[in-house]
């Protein structure tokens, strides 16, 4: 078995793949494939309000806010937000974590005023600030939930009388969160929810319609709302591989289940992590995020031995990204206890090979 750590795109369980695959020579009975029905189509309707109704219930969404199901990634969503809440002459505040939060802020920056509440860049952002006030007149106050790349993770909602805007690509749907906390959220589906190319926004309506800039409706979350996720031709087959997703997340007993679980496979290598005299943990162990854990080893030389004698476990994607080095394991929904308990035998087994 292959024990999959990548960090995205799009890591599933292997029977949405299977049904997905089914799905591509034959969808529900239409004799047609689910890539060339027309999306206007009822049994398409169906996919897209089927998706839209189990994102509301497993996250349970509140009354008075939509779901849109969009294209252009998480990376089109830096754009959209200041777009359509930063009003001209109005500040829009921003949290920097990491190279995520600091795209999103450089975009705010072409649309209107930002201010940078923290920043952990002088730390190559290991830890989470804490210590920050968000001004009361910001149009909105944005942070990025999950930093992928460091492997730090925001677990408490900052308290503030702002509408808050977040950044949940890499975290949403691992674990509970409380929705009515968010004026927005969104996330590229590509971990936790489907395949890349559909982006996930849940928007609270009070919020919309108060910039007073004119924009192109493709870019307005009103419009969006109003062509019911579909103002032009959506990503048909990554709405449903998500929706085959969500239903395997519900099937799972939901998210506060997944979170038990998530819980557990992330505390198990920590604490090989903290263990292994070979390895150490790059963040501050606080803010360890449970979706990316990275960490390097005490002697670099060792770490592209350590890379092959993983390989040769069917353990892969756990190479570190550039900026960190070392070793990234993403465990996303989908990841299976098994996986962790394989990687953490190899690092034993490592370390063992390694004794002197
Ligand atoms: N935000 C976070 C936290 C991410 O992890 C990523 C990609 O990994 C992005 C934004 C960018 O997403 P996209 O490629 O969908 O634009």
């Amino acid at each position: 078995m292959t024990h999959n750590f990548g960090a995205g795109p799009c890591i599933l369980p292997q029977e949405v793949f299977k049904q997905a695959s089914q799905a591509v020579l034959e969808f529900n009975g239409t004799g047609l494939s689910i890539l060339e029905i027309s999306h206007r189509t009822p049994e398409f309707e169906q996919v897209v309000d089927e998706t839209i109704r189990l994102i509301k219930e497993l996250m349970n969404v509140p009354e008075g806010y939509s779901v849109v199901l969009l294209q252009g990634g998480a990376s089109m969503q830096f754009s959209m937000v200041p777009m359509n809440l930063l009003a001209d002459g109005q500040t829009a505040s921003y949290l920097d974590t990491g190279v995520w939060a600091s795209k999103a802020l450089k975009e705010a920056k072409i649309v209107g005023n930002v201010n940078i509440v923290a920043s952990s860049k002088e730390a190559n952002y290991t830890y989470i600030p804490k210590d920050f006030t968000i001004p009361a007149d910001s149009a909105y106050f944005h942070y990025t939930s999950n930093n992928t790349i460091y492997g730090t993770e925001l677990f408490e909602t900052p308290h503030t009388e702002v509408p808050v805007v977040c950044d949940m690509s890499s975290d949403i749907m691992s674990r509970v969160v409380n929705v009515a906390d968010f004026s927005l959220i969104y996330a590229g589906a590509q971990k936790n929810i489907g395949p890349a190319g559909l982006t996930v926004v849940i928007v609270k309506d009070s919020i919309l319609g108060k910039s007073g800039r004119k924009l192109g409706s493709m870019l307005d979350y009103q419009v969006q709302i109003e062509g019911g996720s579909m103002y032009n031709t959506p990503p048909v087959f990554a709405i449903y591989v998500a929706m085959l997703n969500l239903r395997w997340l519900k099937s799972k007993g939901g998210i506060a289940d997944i979170e038990r679980e998530n819980l557990a496979k992330a505390e198990a290598l920590y604490k090989e992590i903290d263990r292994n005299p070979l390895f150490k943990g790059t963040c501050n162990v606080e803010d360890r995020s449970r979706m990316n854990i990275c960490f390097v080893m005490e002697n670099p030389e060792l770490e592209k031995p350590f890379l092959k004698f993983a390989e040769d476990r069917e353990i892969i994607g756990i190479k570190g990204h550039r900026s960190v080095g070392g070793f990234r394991a993403s465990m996303y929904n989908a990841l299976p206890i098994t996986s962790v308990h394989a990687l953490i035998d190899a690092m034993q087994d490592f370390e063992e090979k390694h004794r002197n």
